[in-house]
């Protein structure tokens, strides 16, 4: 069902904006956030279209459309992943944007949020191409970043060599090498130990600490995970690591399911030899990605695109936890079926998913003052920064009475709210 268009808005106007700023709504409504706030709090406040010129090896150039969104900048520079995926539009990279703040707020980092993307089929792009869309990309879009501005990382259809090109191309137009202006880059220019698998072990921390909670062993548990990306890989490798059994994958070209567990080894030689896709591997029953999100396991977890859990499936999911990789995978209608069956714990992206942009914090401080940590360091103040963020979202539960998503927003848009007021209105 629509709902009317947000005030100042139609400029974001989409069905995943609306649902960003439903949450909003819903949890503003929930802290009595005071009504000059509001709308400041909600909006994102800048942002830019690029066209981005691509010379093919074909010898032809084609146009591509990119974005950078802002959402606030209260708390410090913006931060937030770059997204090559087809159906990237502004109002979806607007929604990713304003997560993003919610995310970092309730997790502690001084920033606000942010998101870009760019409207392209990464899979369709030769490795220079891929070079050229992402060097030109980051050309356009430089007088919009840096690293006290917005510090953009990886996310769908990016990842560290992609990063690599943005921060070379930003340092060639600076003059000197400035590491800090992306995050999720290679150790060999300033990345983090840690970071590639950062968000999937974090999705995986919570899972474990979650089942722990239901007291059900890991080693009973069973794993169905949808997108097999850099974070769905990196949490099934973690997970299993745990002692879980994963018992279903899948990417765009489709899934595997055995309930007998995987080949997860399988899976990622297949993936590395085949541009990162699983078509063509042969370790399972084939299955539909909509069909894989209604298998009967113990933890679902969407680690793809946003609004696959819908109210035509909830009432059909036969998971106990759902584990949400992905941003914005669960629609408003949805979430309000989860609650009344009351028997699916939620762990809600803004924190499931913090993993990725907490160790792209620890990257960025790192580069600032050019001293790098170990690995070990990095993982321990990871899931230091998880803990207490889980912990603070589960007596904000208990407190407002209310469900996990809601009490992870109420903490994550009160704390930007607060920012704001402490700042006053300028002028
Ligand atoms: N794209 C990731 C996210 O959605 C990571 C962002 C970052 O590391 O800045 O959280």
């Amino acid at each position: 069902m629509k709902t009317p268009a947000q005030p100042g808005s139609s400029l974001y106007d989409s069905d995943v904006f609306r649902m960003a700023c439903r949450q909003f709504d819903l949890a503003a409504d929930l802290i009595g956030l005071d009504s000059d706030l509001r709308e400041r709090t909600k909006l994102p406040k800048r942002c830019l279209t690029v066209t981005i010129p691509v010379k093919h090896d074909d010898g032809r150039v084609r146009v591509y459309e990119g974005y950078r969104v802002q959402h606030h900048l209260s708390l410090g520079p913006t931060k937030g992943g770059i997204r090559f995926h087809p159906g990237v539009t502004i109002g979806e990279v607007a929604a990713l944007a304003m997560w993003m703040s919610w995310k970092c707020a309730l997790v502690g980092l001084p920033y606000g949020g942010a998101k870009g993307g760019v409207a392209v089929d990464p899979r369709a792009l030769s490795p220079r191409e891929l070079e050229g869309l992402s060097r030109r990309y980051m050309q356009e879009i430089i007088p919009f970043v840096g690293p006290s501005i917005d510090v953009p990382a990886p996310d769908m259809g990016t990842n560290e060599q992609v990063m690599a090109w943005m921060m070379d191309t930003y340092s060639n137009q600076v003059g000197n090498s400035v590491p800090a202006v992306v995050t999720g880059k290679p150790l060999a220019v300033g990345g983090s130990e840690g970071r590639r698998e950062a968000t999937g072990r974090g999705v995986a921390h919570l899972v474990k600490r979650q089942l722990e909670a239901l007291r059900i062993p890991l080693s009973e548990a069973t794993i169905a995970i949808q997108g097999f990306g850099n974070v769905g890989a990196e949490a099934a490798v973690a997970l299993r690591g745990h002692g879980a059994k994963i018992i279903a994958i899948s990417d765009v070209s489709g899934g595997f399911h055995d309930p007998r567990g995987l080949d997860l080894d399988s899976a990622l030689a297949h993936a590395a030899s085949h541009r990162g896709g699983l078509a063509g591997w042969k370790g399972g029953d084939a299955i539909s990605n909509e069909a894989l999100l209604e298998l009967p396991c113990t933890v679902l977890i969407p680690a793809a695109l946003e609004r696959v859990i819908t109210p035509g499936n909830a009432p059909r999911l036969k998971c106990r936890v759902l584990a949400e990789a992905a941003n914005g995978p669960t629609t408003n209608d949805a979430d309000r079926v989860i609650e009344a069956r009351g028997d699916i714990e939620v762990i809600p992206d803004i924190v499931c998913n913090s993993g990725g942009v907490i160790v792209s914090y620890f990257e960025w401080v790192q580069d600032l003052q050019s001293l790098f940590w170990t690995r070990a360091e990095v993982l321990e103040k990871l899931y230091g920064l998880l803990d207490r963020a889980w912990e603070a979202v589960e007596a904000e539960r208990r407190r407002l009475r209310c469900p996990r998503r809601l009490a992870a927003l109420a903490l994550g848009i009160g704390r930007v709210a607060e920012a704001k007021a402490s700042r006053g209105l300028f002028p």
